[in-house]
């Protein structure tokens, strides 16, 4: 079970997860940093490294406040509030050491961790107030990723295991999601939003029956809840449908969540602690035939084309371009290709300009910045008729600029302005999922 920094975001909603975790035994629960906690320790590391001890003190000591008015508000019991504050203490005097010391990235992924640390040991201590035999893992034991930045699924499933069994009298087990160690065993994590991806790791790990990813909205949504009116939760999902929607854009799953529970078929569950009552969002291996299940957008987008009277009739045309995006560790998301021109969408674009310089060579490029990338996502296997089609009529009105399909038998893409994203959107509500 992973709760997101959105359900333990206050005291008052610790103490609700508190009850849903206890509910069954032995679970495995994965929780976020308290929302806004990390974007507070990102803050504090861009004045460390700018040496401004004073912006990272003050902004230390702001969160400082807020966490002794969460703990206050959460335990009763006073000597767990005097351990717990005394554990505070130490944890934001640790913090403010880092004003006295060269600050670099070895240095920033310890302070970025700080946040889950925080939060699992302050619902361990509720717990532990309510009379459960709660045992918290240290993540630190057993998360770890290698030299390329991949979780090392081996070495994680046999640490884990070896953490279960020594704790085998707890009635729960408390971790932290997102941190990890490194191949030289350096403090690391797996990126913003990894809790997501811890709880999926662990899950296939340990061979859980579900894994359970608590958020605060009702499951995965048809369409951008927050741009869109009237959009509904999906009861299911395929992983690959779940994957493109994470992927384009549907913030509430992060897209690496999905590849090792589909690997070790554990289906996922995505749910409210709002509403825990709610059935919520099931993703399997399994597909549901002749549905459009919902529409994900996502921004930032630059396309780039390049035109050449080269590529008619020639081979290996494709493998240089391609070769330039890898070259400077750029994923293009999108392509469309005709004889005589190739388009593709990117969305870092930290080396643009060198990977512009670099198509020249082969033919004329034009950048198109400020692009969106609409993705319908459902049955969409080649032999069914009218999907595409419907999806096609809702965009009738919007300039597109490119269209891919066929890719997988999930999705159809368009890439548009991002000026025009939520008409875009609202079009495809109405067209797909509201019909009169
Ligand atoms: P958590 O801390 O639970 O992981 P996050 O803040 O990471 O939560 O992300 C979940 C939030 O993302 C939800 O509160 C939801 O409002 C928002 N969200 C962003 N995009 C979408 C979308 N396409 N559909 C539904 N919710 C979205
Ligand atoms: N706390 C981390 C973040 O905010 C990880 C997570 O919440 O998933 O990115
Ligand atoms: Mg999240």
């Amino acid at each position: 079970m992973k709760f997101g920094g959105t359900s333990v975001g206050s005291a008052q909603r610790m103490k609700n997860v508190a009850k849903l975790i206890c509910d069954s035994p032995r679970n495995l629960v994965v929780l976020s940093a308290m929302s806004g906690t990390t974007n507070s320790l990102v803050e504090i590391s861009k004045y460390l490294n700018n040496h401004n001890a004073d912006g990272a003190n003050e902004t230390i000591n702001q969160l400082e406040q807020k966490y002794k008015g969460h703990i206050v508000e959460l335990i009763s019991d006073e000597t767990i509030l005097a351990q717990l504050s005394q554990f505070l203490n130490e944890q934001f005097d640790f913090l403010r050491s880092f004003t006295k010391h060269p600050f670099g990235i070895r240095e920033e992924k310890i302070v970025l961790a700080q946040g889950e640390i925080l939060s699992t040991n302050m619902m361990t201590a509720y717990l532990r107030e309510q009379g459960i035999n709660v045992a918290l893992l240290s993540a630190l034991d057993f998360m770890r990723i290698d030299k390329n930045g991949e979780p090392d699924s081996i070495y994680i499933k046999e640490k884990i295991a070896e953490q279960l069994k020594a704790n085998a009298d707890a009635e729960l087990f408390i971790t932290q999601g997102f941190i990890c160690r490194n191949a030289y065993g350096e403090i690391d994590n797996l990126q913003r939003g990894g809790s997501d991806y811890t709880a999926s790791l662990l899950g296939a790990a340990i061979g859980a029956s579900e894994i359970q990813i608590w958020t605060d909205i009702d499951g995965m949504h048809n369409n951008d809840p927050r741009i869109v009116e009237h959009t509904t939760a999906i009861r299911q999902l395929h992983f690959n449908e779940a994957a493109e929607l994470a992927y384009f854009g549907a913030k509430v799953l992060h897209p690496t969540c999905i590849q090792p529970a589909k690997f070790a078929n554990i289906p996922v569950r995505v749910l409210n602690t709002m509403m825990p009552e709610a059935p919520g969002t099931l993703i399997s291996n399994e597909s549901e035939r002749g549905i459009i299940k919902a529409v994900a957008a996502k921004d930032n987008i630059t396309a780039i084309k390049i035109k050449s009277s080269r590529m008619l009739l020639a081979h290996g045309f494709l493998r240089r371009v391609f070769e330039i995006f890898e070259s400077y560790q750029t994923s293009i998301d999108m392509i469309c290709t005709s004889e005589v021109g190739v388009s593709m969408s990117i969305d870092n674009t930290t080396h643009l300009n060198e990977i512009v310089e670099d198509l020249k060579k082969y033919g004329t490029v034009t950048v198109d910045h400020g692009m969106c990338i609409i993705c319908v996502v459902g049955d969409m296997d080649w032999e069914n008729i009218g999907f595409e089609s419907r999806a096609m009529d809702a965009m009738k009105d919007i300039p597109v600029r490119m269209v891919s399909y066929g890719g997988s038998n999930y999705n159809i893409s368009f890439l548009v302005r991002e000026s025009d994203k939520v008409t875009a959107l609202r079009k495809l509500s109405k067209c797909l999922f509201n019909e009169e």
